[in-house]
């Protein structure tokens, strides 16, 4: 049997503008390009899980107009993985192998949060997680009887999760690659899609399964680039010191997304940049009182920590590691103000990058479910627009146009290059005086 695994990739903006503004100010679509050049992990894992006697390839569609050459591979059956911004070339991508007699199995977020959407496009859907049902699609595969939907159990846990056949991969096409310490979040924000939907509860992965992935890597690529492919890296300090124990010596350079909750802990941030952190992408969200109100669904956790967020990036970068602060605009508690007020904190904390984006109801998500009530969504399943950078509801303080404005004007100032220097110009002194290597 041929298995082809097939990766929707390369999220657009449909903004003109902001797109038009990437071509100059490299820091709006530094980390999208980061992200639409990375593999798709689930896909690798998938791969790994396959029995030897398939034959299994790993490919990437970035643009299905520009795209050729899946008619050589004459595959059995395809695995199709999406974000909802493809869904739609992934729905077509499925439509064209079912046209050919390959039978196409569609998985991951979005496919989870719309399973009657998917199974119009595919001849079976998984849902929740892959590893755990992953073995039965491909009995059924055999036997030709595939199941409309196979549905993960809660019983899965990370530690048993397999290397990923990082193998697969044309290594020369990447700068980064992934690697899965834990999945799910603590917390609940409203807006956060990959850890409500996927994953019944927050699971970490122990030190030496994540070394042996480490080795994995190494053995094809000595000195990569690693990203940590999880929700919220650093919640547990248990969880960060196993991190740091299975980078420790290895001479990798990582980086990891997380709560500001790591700069309460001066002793991991020591470890995590001898193990090699050099920058950690920080969800803050919003620097202002009424944006972060409610957004995490809980405990509210995330206003309360309001008060600490300019110590926090001050404490994390003083120990080495660079912050790429994450703001998102839009939220219910913006008004105008807070594009001045994003740049302001950036400029008062010397935050070395900074991601700007406008809140995006995914579906499945909280959010989604409470703009669809209140009558906020501008096309409610128009999942192409779902790319972080377009605006498709209408906000409580602003017209959807001041929004996506306000966001292209942002960005012009956030990433002026000489504002940019100026931010990490107290970064670079503080390395200096310690004797560290500056960011390339
Ligand atoms: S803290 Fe981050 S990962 Fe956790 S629920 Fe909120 S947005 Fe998602």
């Amino acid at each position: 049997m041929k298995l082809g695994l097939i990766a929707m990739s390369g999220v657009r903006a449909w903004s003109k503008e902001l797109n038009d503004i990437g071509m100059t100010m490299p820091g709006v679509v530094e980390r999208g390009k980061v992200i639409a050049s990375m593999p798709t992990l689930s896909l690798l894992t998938l791969a790994a899980l396959t029995p030897d006697d398939i034959e299994v390839s790993y490919h990437e569609v970035r643009d299905l107009r520009t795209h050729e050459g899946f008619d050589d591979h004459d595959f059995d059956l395809v695995a199709i993985a999406s974000q909802s911004a493809q869904i739609s070339d992934a729905n077509t991508l499925a439509h064209h192998f079912r046209a050919r007699g390959t039978r196409v199995i569609m998985g991951g977020i979005h496919v989870t949060s719309m399973p009657d959407e998917a199974l119009q496009h595919a001849d079976a859907i998984v849902t929740g997680e892959g590893e755990p049902v992953w073995p039965d699609v491909l009995r059924d595969a055999r036997r030709k009887r595939l199941q409309k939907q196979y549905c993960a159990d809660a019983s899965f846990h990370l530690a048993d999760a397999p290397i990923p056949r990082y193998d697969l991969l044309d290594i020369d096409r990447y700068n980064r690659l992934l690697i899965q310490t834990c999945r799910g979040c603590p917390h609940r924000c409203d807006f956060c899609a990959s850890s409500i939907l996927l994953v019944p509860g927050y699971t970490t992965k122990p030190a030496h399964r994540i070394r042996a992935e480490l080795d994995a890597i190494t053995s094809i690529w000595p000195h990569p680039f690693i990203e940590l492919a999880d929700d919220n890296s650093f919640a547990s300090p248990a969880h960060t010191r196993a991190i740091c124990s299975a980078f420790k010596d290895k001479g990798v350079r990582w980086f990891a997304e997380t709560d500001v909750s790591i700069a309460q802990h001066p002793d991991l941030l020591d470890e995590l940049r001898e193990s090699g952190c050099r920058q950690v992408l920080l969800g803050l969200e919003s620097p202002r009182t009424t944006g972060l109100d409610h957004i995490e669904t809980r405990a509210n956790w995330k206003l309360r920590q309001l008060s600490k967020y300019e110590h926090a990036v001050h404490t994390i970068q003083s120990h080495g590691i660079t912050v790429n602060g994450c703001f998102v605009l839009g939220l219910d508690g913006d008004t105008p103000e807070v594009f001045d007020d994003i740049y302001n904190f950036a400029d008062r904390t010397s935050l070395y990058d900074v991601q700007v984006s406008v809140l995006t109801p995914f579906p499945g998500t909280p959010l989604y479910n409470r703009l669809r009530a209140e009558n906020r969504l501008l096309q409610p399943t128009e999942w192409s627009a779902c790319t972080l950078f377009d605006v498709n509801f209408q906000p409580k303080h602003m017209t959807p146009d001041e929004l996506q404005q306000g966001l292209v004007d942002l960005a012009r100032r956030l990433y002026d290059p000489a504002f940019v220097l100026q931010r990490r110009q107290r970064f670079f002194d503080h390395a200096r005086n310690r004797g560290w290597a500056t960011p390339e």
